[in-house]
């Protein structure tokens, strides 16, 4: 039997892979380095929950603006000078109501308004969640901490290619009178995935 351990080729560690492929698309005249730069200053200064914040913010102090939003999406959104790619053709938005706990998945892969809410969270990715959060909801959600009464209806959306979904969660009580500013600092991204309520709701 030949010793398989010593025959196997060496594999190079992912950093050194990562900048052998870089440097032989930069000798092609391709700008990798630019675009990595870019694509960082996208996911850490533009694609973030803030934006989403924003959104909801405007929602719980505007009834026009809401109703538009429910409507379509996309284009409320716009208004507030936010973007989506062409082909999140659709954004849903979904309102929460006290007995009403609207989720967000992506069964297939990690698919989210993710210039709006901001990239998906890790847990968001893995199998366990997508494929549990559709047939155990109310587990699953026990489980990250959102334990909800069985009065609570729990409605699970699942993400595609071209329609994208937030979560419109319910305002607390004790935010009465607060500006749209003091209003959008409280909302996170996990309360726009519909893994948890805010606090007081
Ligand atoms: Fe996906």
């Amino acid at each position: 039997m030949p010793d398989q351990t010593h025959s196997r080729p060496t594999v190079a560690s992912v950093e050194k892979r990562t900048d052998a492929i870089q440097a032989a698309l930069e000798e092609r005249g391709l700008k990798a380095g630019e675009f990595i730069e870019q694509a960082e200053h996208l996911v850490e200064e533009k694609w973030i929950p803030e934006n989403g914040a924003r959104v909801v913010a405007k929602a719980w102090t505007d009834p026009a603006f809401k109703q538009r939003l429910l409507a379509n999406g996309r284009d409320a959104v716009a208004e507030l000078g936010l973007t989506m790619p062409p082909h999140h053709r659709h954004l849903v938005v979904l309102e929460n109501a006290p007995k009403v706990q609207n989720v967000i998945c992506c069964t297939l892969c990690s698919c989210t308004a993710f210039t709006i809410i901001g990239l998906p969270p890790d847990w968001y990715k893995d199998l366990e969640y997508r494929a549990r959060v559709v047939r155990q909801s109310r587990t699953v959600l026990k489980e990250m901490g959102l334990d909800l009464p069985p009065e609570v209806e729990i409605r699970v959306w699942d993400t595609t290619a071209d329609t994208r979904y937030m979560v419109l969660p319910v305002r607390p009580p004790h935010t009465e009178g607060w500006s749209e500013e003091q209003l959008a600092k409280i909302v996170t991204k996990d309360a726009m995935i519909g893994v948890a309520r805010l606090q007081g709701t």
